[in-house]
């Protein structure tokens, strides 16, 4: 390159200077006249001219990250752990002095990250580290998703939160090649020369913290920082500037629920949540929510006293057994259940341990009294695996119900659980083999009360409880599940604990029930091997409840004749089966024991299936071909947080003839996207393709099947 003209050397001088202006305003004052863009293109031009220019060096000056060490100004301590609900109690109580108010937040299992804005500019960003010195990482953190490198006021601060990779991304991309995103994500955020395995543009920053310089260490220019009393007020107002502060709940004790139990709430909530959730996260967050009291409070010499990590629980643990009770099932197997000290286990709070059968108490060699260990993983019922021995009172302490209320049992003496000599629900004699022992009474209250409950639940008749369920069996105001459908309100406000709101909740619930499709009046009759997805390929065949109950009365009618049908096949083949099971066996999934079984299943309650037809308002099933679907043709792809299973969301939109894909592409056909959806909706609005919400694609579901309904 030849050496610049006069002319030349002018334009670039007068380039560098602008440059440097700009670069000194972007480390110490807010006001720049152009935006990042224009900047980077001047640096661009600068460049071309003058490669060499000394300038060059100056600006983009982020060192390469790892290789400088960063004081932290505001240094970040770690916080004080807890997993159980008596450690939490020891924290609202004890360690805050009783405080009134406190915030909550998912804990985020990333990578965490200090950021320092000046005059409301990124100017560095440091790893933890030791929490008073970490490494420069700023060029990596400007390529993260939520943290913006300008924010809409012009305020010095510095703000701290966890870098982390979406769920949905790291099973995209990265999955095969690392076992866990929080690896990736501190491996991507330190990375020299983006010869990481996973890249910054994948990651995102949501902050939890921010604090502020005292006024003389505050640039010219800079915004004075609102003067915000609570936690709950700064995070809407970091949210303004521009960030993605992780979810947030604020707790104080009402007339329903003391602080506690607020938080045990929160702690229930996100472990459910917890599986379905688009980041990995390992517990919550508790803060005390007003800073003036945070400052009060101080540190100890390793934790800040105002704030308590709880964690997610092992799926594994300890807790007593209370006492055994005796149940008879809606097939009148009486079973030992094991109610035990509430135990958080594995996501849920456990209360009641199914012991499976009379055997497994000599088994185990339990007694009433023995502390045991549960275990409880996913979706799997909780099981005790191992008696330990006797427990003692303190075992007891520190529990809390479901409900967060506490648990307050005294430890009951110790003794082996009797077998009972008679069906603990109805008296009727019981019928003893090996480890089983089981009730042969049609009439048992037990089992009508199990068919209502097991009715209630393939349903999802919420607030009609096992308890409520009981009591109306018990004093005969259901004697069958259809009587569920002539209860009033008379009857109901005269059991326990049934006020005017809670009647009215009820029969609402129950009329709301009353309509229902084939499909659903099949799987919640309970009949024996029938679940959901069975019961929906036999009532699409079938069609109606008319159909069905002539299936039934036709089913032991031999082939040939009037009824029977013909005797033989095309190809002269005599029939083997009755023209009512050949029929059933043509669906996918029934053999002939299903076959059998659901007829002979209907057969014996017909007259209970003709008495709920009178009541209830079943719909037709027309077979709806998946090329009709209104999905149909078309790639579906979900994200986001739903208020249900992505899994369930999948098979609605398989169910309306779409096709559900992992990831967004051009040929993407729709978007359903939740709250919180990430990447996935950036892309497909790039691309221009349809994004729908939740009550948006119910919509068109609903819209679909009464289409078809009236058809
Ligand atoms: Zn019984």
């Amino acid at each position: 390159m030849s050496d610049p003209t006069p002319a030349e050397r002018e334009v670039i001088e007068d380039l560098a200077n602008a440059i440097r202006d700009l670069s000194e305003a972007y480390f110490s004052r807010a006001k720049t006249t152009v935006s990042d863009a224009e900047f980077d293109a001047m640096v661009d031009r600068l460049r071309r001219l003058d490669p060499q220019h000394p300038q060059l060096q100056q600006i983009g000056s982020d060192p390469a990250p790892g290789t400088m060490k960063i004081e932290h100004r505001f240094p970040l301590q770690s916080l004080d752990k807890a997993t159980t609900g008596k450690e939490i109690n020891h924290f609202l109580t004890a360690t805050t002095r009783e405080t009134a108010r406190c915030i909550s937040q998912p804990k985020f299992d990333g990578s965490s990250l200090s950021v320092e804005y000046r005059g409301g500019l990124l100017v560095q960003a440091a790893t933890r580290g030791s929490g008073t010195r970490g490494e420069d990482v700023t060029a990596n953190a400007r390529r993260l998703g939520g943290l913006p490198r300008r924010l809409s006021e012009p305020v010095d601060l510095v703000v701290r939160g966890e870098v982390i990779m979406p769920l949905e991304i790291f099973k995209e991309k990265y999955s095969e090649r690392s076992p866990n995103p929080r690896n990736l994500a501190a491996g991507a955020i330190r990375q020299q020369h983006g010869d990481g395995i996973a890249q910054p543009d994948d990651l995102v920053f949501h902050t939890f913290d921010a604090s502020f310089f005292p006024e003389n260490e505050q640039s010219e220019d800079s915004m004075t920082p609102l003067n915000l009393g609570h936690d709950s007020d700064l995070i809407p107002w970091l949210e303004t500037l521009g960030f993605s502060p992780a979810p947030w709940e604020v707790h104080v004790a009402t007339e329903e629920k003391t602080l506690l139990e607020s938080i045990m709430q929160a702690t229930m909530t996100w472990t459910e949540k917890r599986n379905d959730y688009e980041f990995e996260i390992d517990g919550l967050v508790i803060k005390v929510d007003a800073f003036e009291e945070r400052k009060i409070l101080g540190s100890t010499a390793h934790h800040p006293r105002w704030a308590l990590a709880w964690k997610f629980p092992p799926e594994e643990a300890e807790t007593v057994v209370m006492e055994v009770i005796w149940r008879t099932g809606r097939t009148g197997a009486i079973t030992p259940v094991a109610l035990v000290a509430p135990q958080f286990v594995g996501g849920v709070t456990v209360e009641r341990v199914t012991l499976h059968n009379a055997g497994e108490i000599e088994r185990l060699d339990l007694n009433v009294g023995d502390r045991v260990k549960l275990v409880r993983r996913g979706d799997v019922i909780p099981k005790v695996t191992e008696v330990l021995g006797a427990a003692v009172e303190g075992d007891l302490a520190g529990r809390f119900h479901a409900d967060g209320t506490e648990f307050t049992a005294a430890l009951p003496s110790r003794q082996r659980p009797k077998r009972p000599d008679s069906c603990p629900e109805c008296g009727h004699s019981i019928i003893t083999d090996g480890a089983f022992i089981r009730c042969p009474s049609l009439s048992c209250t037990a089992r009508i009360a199990r068919a209502v409950q097991y009715w209630c639940k393939a349903l999802e008749i919420d607030g009609i409880g096992e308890k409520l369920i009981q009591q109306l069996v018990s004093v005969g105001y259901i004697t069958n599940l259809s009587d569920m459908y002539r209860l009033t309100a008379e009857q109901l406000l005269l059991l326990d604990r049934m006020g005017e709101t809670s009647t009215k909740k009820v029969l609402a619930e129950i009329e709301a029930s009353r309509s229902m499709t084939l499909a659903n009046f099949l799987h919640a009759l309970g009949l024996p091997k029938i679940g959901p997805e069975l019961a929906e390929a036999i009532a699409t065949e079938v069609g109606s409840l008319q159909a069905m109950c002539e299936l039934v009365r036709i089913r032991d009618i031999e082939p040939g004749g009037i009824e029977g049908g013909p005797a033989e096949d095309e190809n002269g083949k005599p029939y083997k089966h009755p023209l009512a099971i050949r029929m059933l066996l043509s669906i996918e999934g029934v053999g002939q024991t299903v076959a059998v079984l659901l007829l002979e299943g209907l057969a014996k309650r017909l007259e209970l299936v003709k008495d709920l037809d009178e009541l209830l308002d079943i719909s037709n099933q027309m077979k709806i071909s998946t090329s009709e679907g209104v999905l149909s043709g078309r790639t579906v792809c979900i994200t986001g947080t739903l208020s249900r299973p992505r899994s369930e969301i999948a098979d609605i939109v398989k169910k309306a003839g779409g096709k559900v894909v992992g990831s967004v592409s051009k040929k993407l056909g729709l978007l359903i996207a939740g709250d919180n959806a990430g990447s996935k909706l950036a892309k497909a609005t790039d691309f221009g393709i349809q994004v729908i919400n939740e009550e948006m694609f119910r919509a068109m579901i609903k819209r679909e099947s009464n289409e078809h309904a009236s058809v």
